[in-house]
This record gives structure tokens, C-alpha cells and sequence, in this order.
């Protein structure tokens, strides 16, 4: 029978968040007390519950710096990313420009846009996981729409964000951003940066899974169309009915978010070059894949040569660490990200993800950073 282990250590924040108790605190009276259909106005229960996701709307609204009436609520960020480039993109004609390193949900759509005879152009990255501004300029036609994420969910690494939207306002094409592993974790703020739209996600902020939403600038809302039709909810976009409680948690992490984000931040960066440090010390020859200057806070992937990330995933039932994306990492081709900053194939199966978060403690880390040496260790030998 297999041992169970003493204790386990998560260090997987990117993949999702726990919900904080703040913010499942919110949530519950909105399940069996204020249980009515936010749609429902006619009554006092109903106009309770819409009081209630007015007041969540305009929560994520100032977390992102935008007005209420811009934020449309949808499932989360795949979602989103859908609603946003099929949603805006109709034109055959139309022309697509996204990142060799974006998300599934976005490459996904992207398949999707060529079948519909739509021109995508693929931008590589840099060794180091970022888009060069200047290739995006190139890259822009007349019928465009930008698509480069904001921060990415393997390497952490963040993109010149403000530096692509100065291009694509300069030249006057839309600029979508996936901004799901930004948001909560480094400033970002719709007005500073003149995006079109942009895709969150409330699991990724200690909120519920099941929720996020769409940013959508009320001058590219008259150009979106809406992917499913019903009884014109969310202004039309997203119809159905609002789920009441996890709306509450949405923006109740999103108020957490703007609050904590710092200290936050600051922590994981801390613990994550405590971890870094602890693991190069017996790990020498351990690369870190991205950008450490333009990173999220709390995010590592590391390159450990000679041996296959599986292997240690299997050695360390204790501690939860990725070897890529958690929609990726049942697939057993190497990362996509990974392979676009040039590693070989060897090194992308030899690469892990760690990512801390707001529980995580200074003891966790000593703990999996032992565990992942002993393990590396038996390994190689
Ligand atoms: N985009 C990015 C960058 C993500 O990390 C994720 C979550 N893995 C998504 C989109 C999809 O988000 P959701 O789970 O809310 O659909």
C-alpha cells in the first residue's frame, strides 16, 4: 500500500488559488438566505440579489480601473478569451496577431479564427519569454486585432503590456489582453494601459472557480457580438442568469486583491527566492526558465537537466508543484511556451513550475525544497 505522506505542501497558485476564508465569509448567505434570481427585480428578494452583484461588478470595476458597465460577468477567463476574439472578430478579412506563448484558451481560438479564414500571425518570443513591441508594429494591418497576454501561466513572465497598447493605439487596431495570471498580482489598471479588453479569472485571486469576466471598453462594446443568446443578461453578451454567489466572492477576492496585493507580492517574491536560493545550492547546474527581472511575484520554473519532470512529480506525492499549465499538463507533448523560448525538448521535459501564493509559509519552503533535492538526488543516481 502506498505510504501516506505527513504533510503536503501546495505550491501550484497558478493552476488556482484557494479560496480565502474572507471571501467564502461573503459568498454563503448568498446559497440559502438571499438565494433569489439577481434577475428577479420585481420582487425584494431579486432586487437584493442584484444589489448584491451591482455591488460586485463595481468591485472588480476598481480593482481593474474601469467603469461597472464595462465588466461583463462570464465563467471565467476561457470564457472570456472566447467571447472577446470571436466576439470581435467577424470579418474574414480580419487579421489576428497573438504569441507562440498564450494560453490554450487564446491558441485554441485562434484554430478556430484560420477555419473561419481569418489570418493569424504568430509572434515568437524572446529567449527570455517576451514580445518585442516593435514585431507587433510590424506585424499590424489594416483589419487587425491584438491578442498578447499579460503575464504568462508557466514562466510568470510579464509582458511590455503598456508598450504594445501605445503601438496599437498609435496605428488604431483593438488590443485584447489575457490578463487572468495578472490580475491580483502585479498593478494593472485599464485607463494606465488603453486596452480594448482584457480576460480575468476569479480562481486566480482567491475567489471562487466558476466566475470571471470580460473588461470590454465601452467604445469596442459596439463592435462585440455576442457568442450565446438567451434572455439578455449582461447587457446582452453573456445572457443567463448571474450566479449570485460566486459574483459576491468574485468581488469580494477582487477588494482583498487590491488591498493585500503589495504585501502579497512581496512575501511571495521573498519566499520564492528563498526557495531558488535553497535549491541552487545543492542544484547548481537548475535553470531558471523566463525572465527573473519581468516576472509575477511568487512564480519559478526551473530547468533540472538529467532528469524528466514527471519522475519527480511521481517522487513528491507530498508536494504539489506542475510541469506546465493544468490544461496542458495531461498531455504528454512538451510545453509549447517552453519550446518557444528555444529550450530543446530534453530540457522542456526536464522543467518544472512552482508557484506560491498567500498561504504559503516560510516552513513550506524549506520543507519542499528538501523534498525536491532528496528526490532529485535519487534520481540521478
Ligand atoms: N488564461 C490564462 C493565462 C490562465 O492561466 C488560465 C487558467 N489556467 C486561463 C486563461 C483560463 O482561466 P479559467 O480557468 O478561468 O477558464
Amino acid at each position: 500500500m502506498e505510504k501516506k505522506p505527513a504533510r503536503k505542501v501546495y505550491l501550484d497558485f497558478q493552476a488556482s488559488t484557494p479560496v480565502d476564508s474572507r471571501v467564502l465569509k461573503a459568498m454563503l448567505p448568498y446559497f440559502s438566505d438571499q438565494y433569489a434570481n439577481p434577475h428577479s427585480t420585481e420582487h425584494a428578494f431579486g432586487m437584493e440579489a442584484e444589489r448584491a452583484v451591482d455591488s460586485a461588478r463595481h468591485e472588480v470595476a476598481d480593482l481593474l480601473g474601469c467603469e461597472p458597465k464595462e465588466i461583463i460577468f462570464t465563467s471565467g477567463a476561457t470564457e472570456s478569451n472566447n467571447l472577446a476574439l470571436l466576439g470581435l472578430v467577424h470579418e474574414k478579412s480580419a487579421h489576428v496577431i497573438t504569441s507562440e506563448i498564450e494560453h490554450k484558451s487564446i491558441l485554441a481560438v485562434m484554430d478556430e479564427l484560420k477555419h473561419r479564414s481569418v489570418k493569424v500571425t504568430m509572434l515568437p518570443v524572446s529567449s527570455d519569454g517576451r514580445v518585442d513591441p516593435e514585431a507587433v508594429a510590424k506585424a499590424i494591418r489594416k483589419h487587425t486585432v491584438v491578442s498578447i497576454m499579460a503575464a504568462n501561466n508557466e514562466i510568470g513572465v510579464v509582458q511590455p503590456i503598456q508598450e504594445i497598447a501605445e503601438v496599437c493605439a498609435e496605428k488604431e487596431v483593438a488590443f485584447h489582453t489575457d490578463a487572468a495570471q495578472a490580475l491580483g498580482k502585479i498593478p494593472f489598471k485599464m485607463t494606465q494601459y488603453g486596452l480594448g479588453s482584457a480576460s480575468i479569472s476569479s480562481h486566480k485571486l482567491y475567489g471562487p472557480k466558476g466566475i470571471g469576466a470580460l473588461y470590454v471598453d465601452h467604445r469596442v462594446m459596439k463592435q462585440l457580438r455576442p457568442l450565446f443568446f438567451g434572455g439578455g443578461q449582461e447587457q446582452g453578451f453573456r445572457p443567463g442568469t448571474v450566479p449570485t454567489p460566486l459574483a459576491v466572492g468574485f468581488g469580494r477576492a477582487a477588494v482583498l486583491a487590491g488591498t493585500e496585493m503589495e504585501t502579497d507580492a512581496e512575501k511571495s517574491t521573498a519566499l520564492r527566492d528563498q526557495l531558488l536560493n535553497l535549491l541552487l545550492a545543492k542544484i547548481p547546474d537548475l535553470t531558471v526558465n523566463g525572465s527573473m527581472e519581468h516576472r509575477l511575484p511568487g512564480n519559478l520554473n526551473i530547468c533540472i537537466p538529467h532528469i524528466e519532470a514527471e519522475d519527480l512529480l511521481n517522487m513528491l506525492p507530498d508536494v504539489a508543484l506542475s510541469t506546465g499549465s493544468a490544461c496542458a499538463s495531461r498531455t504528454q507533448t512538451p510545453s509549447h511556451v517552453l519550446m518557444a523560448l528555444g529550450l530543446s525538448y530534453e530540457q522542456a521535459n526536464s522543467s518544472v513550475r512552482i508557484s506560491i501564493g498567500r498561504t504559503t509559509t516560510p516552513d513550506e519552503i524549506t520543507y519542499a525544497a528538501a523534498r525536491i533535492v532528496e528526490s532529485v538526488v535519487t534520481l540521478r543516481n
